[in-house]
Parts: structure tokens; C-alpha cells; sequence
């Protein structure tokens, strides 16, 4: 199965791919390195979304399960996603791309707003649009900020980069003999409860048609593989 032609794409990075190589928070040369690697995709001339998890800094659950407030603690999973925003532009403006931050929570001094159509242009004039806080709301991720941002600037698919390179059958980490799918369709990674993203994040891309591709982020040159349609991946979709 093969993409159809990308012209815009939103790429979901879960806050721990910017650990890099540390236990918690962000590495900046690993950030670097990743900015490199956004550009070379945007200079394709490839329209480029970008959501950005907060796991590195921290979880509502994580929160809520020492006793806070579940929504209390999702707000702080938000603003952890900011800060992540705020250092992917800051990496991405160092090497001459110029960047949005649009919040689902307002912050006037930080960041844009989201405006869907403001995001239209800057997008049109080759800027890399990162969207924070998720869909600006407690007891959701930000794979459904991921996939309702996608959904509304029409991308072409999603790609969403993590640690593994792809959907299987079985936690490859516990079983050697797990098999990947080269694709599998959205209602399978539902009744299987595949992990993928979540299952409100997968609904949304089925019911908008959106593909999204799994991938390995961690090692170098894989991004550009993956858009080209190459490299060890898995596309979900119908
Ligand atoms: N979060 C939320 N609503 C959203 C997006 C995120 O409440 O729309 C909170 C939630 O607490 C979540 C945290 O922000 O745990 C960080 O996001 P996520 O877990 O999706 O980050 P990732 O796992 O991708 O690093």
C-alpha cells in the first residue's frame, strides 16, 4: 500500500523522543538534531504540522495516580507540551526556519492562539506550524490533539514517529517472535487495541480518512525515508 501524494503532513512526536539519550526533561543537542531533520523535510517543499507530546516532563496520569487531581494534573501535561513547542521552535529558528507556536490554551505572551486559518498561511508561506496543548482539554492525549489537527488542516496523513518502527501483533520488547504489519486497518487497531495512539485518536483519522504511519524517529535519516515512502514502517488505514 503506498501513500497517496503528500503536500501537507502532520508529524506527532511523543515528548520522550526529545529525552534523546537522558531520563527525563530535554536534550537540546538531540532537539538539534531532530530540527535538522524537520527541515530537509519542510525544504522538500512539503507543507509541515507539527504536535509535540508532553511525557517527558510530565503525565496527567502520572499525576493523578500520586493523588492529584486528574483535570489539575492534565493542565500541568499541557503546559509541558508548550514548553516542549517553545524548544523545537527555538531549535528550529537557530538553523533559519521560521516557526509557529499556535497553544490550545491561550497564552498571548508565549505563543498564537490556535486560529485554523492563520495556520492556513503561515503554512502557505513555508513556515512549520507547531501546535501545543493538545486539544486543550483534560482527559485527552496529545495523539488526539495529533489527529483532530490533522483532520483540520486537511494533512495528507500523520505520521506518527516513536520508538519502535512500526505496529505489531505483540510487545516486540517481550516477544521475539511478534510480527509487524506492513498495514493494518483502523478497525483492527481497534478491536486489537493495537498500539498505535489512542482509540480516540485512531477513530478520528478513520472517520476523517486520514493514514497514519508508524515509525522509528530515533535513528537518523529515518524521517526522510519514511516521507519518501521508503524505510520499515506501518500505514494504518482503511
Ligand atoms: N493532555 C491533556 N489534554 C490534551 C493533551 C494532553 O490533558 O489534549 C495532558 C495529559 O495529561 C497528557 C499530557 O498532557 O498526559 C502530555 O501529553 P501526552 O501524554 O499525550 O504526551 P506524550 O505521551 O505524547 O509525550
Amino acid at each position: 500500500m503506498s501513500l497517496p501524494p503528500l503536500k501537507r503532513v502532520l508529524l506527532k512526536l511523543s515528548g520522550e523522543v526529545l529525552m534523546g539519550s537522558q531520563p527525563f526533561g530535554i536534550d537540546t543537542d538531540f532537539v538539534g538534531q531532530m530540527a535538522e531533520e524537520l527541515k530537509a523535510a519542510r525544504d522538500t517543499g512539503l507543507e509541515l504540522c507539527l504536535v509535540i507530546g508532553g511525557g517527558n516532563i510530565f503525565r496527567g496520569m502520572a499525576g493523578a495516580a500520586k493523588g492529584m487531581d486528574r483535570a489539575q494534573a492534565d493542565y500541568m501535561g499541557m503546559l509541558a507540551t508548550i514548553m516542549n513547542a517553545l524548544a523545537m521552535q527555538s531549535a528550529l529558528e537557530k538553523i533559519g526556519v521560521e516557526t509557529r507556536v499556535q497553544s490550545a490554551i491561550q497564552m498571548d505572551e508565549v505563543c498564537e492562539p490556535v486560529i485554523r486559518r492563520r495556520a492556513e498561511r503561515h503554512l502557505q508561506k513555508g513556515r512549520v506550524v507547531i501546535f501545543a496543548a493538545g486539544v486543550g482539554a483534560p482527559y485527552f492525549t496529545t495523539d488526539s490533539g495529533a489527529a483532530l489537527r490533522a483532520a483540520e488542516m486537511k494533512c495528507d496523513a500523520l505520521f506518527k514517529g516513536t520508538s519502535v518502527d512500526g505496529v505489531y501483533d505483540d510487545d516486540p520488547k517481550k516477544n521475539a517472535s511478534a510480527k509487524r504489519y506492513e498495514t493494518v486497518d483502523y478497525d483492527t487497531v481497534l478491536a486489537d487495541n493495537l498500539k498505535v495512539m489512542d482509540a480516540s485518536a485512531v477513530a478520528l483519522c478513520r472517520d476523517n480518512a486520514i493514514p497514519i504511519v508508524v515509525f522509528s524517529i530515533r535513528e537518523r535519516g529515518n524521517l526522510a525515508r519514511v516521507l519518501a515512502g521508503q524505510g520499515t514502517q506501518t500505514i494504518v488505514t482503511k
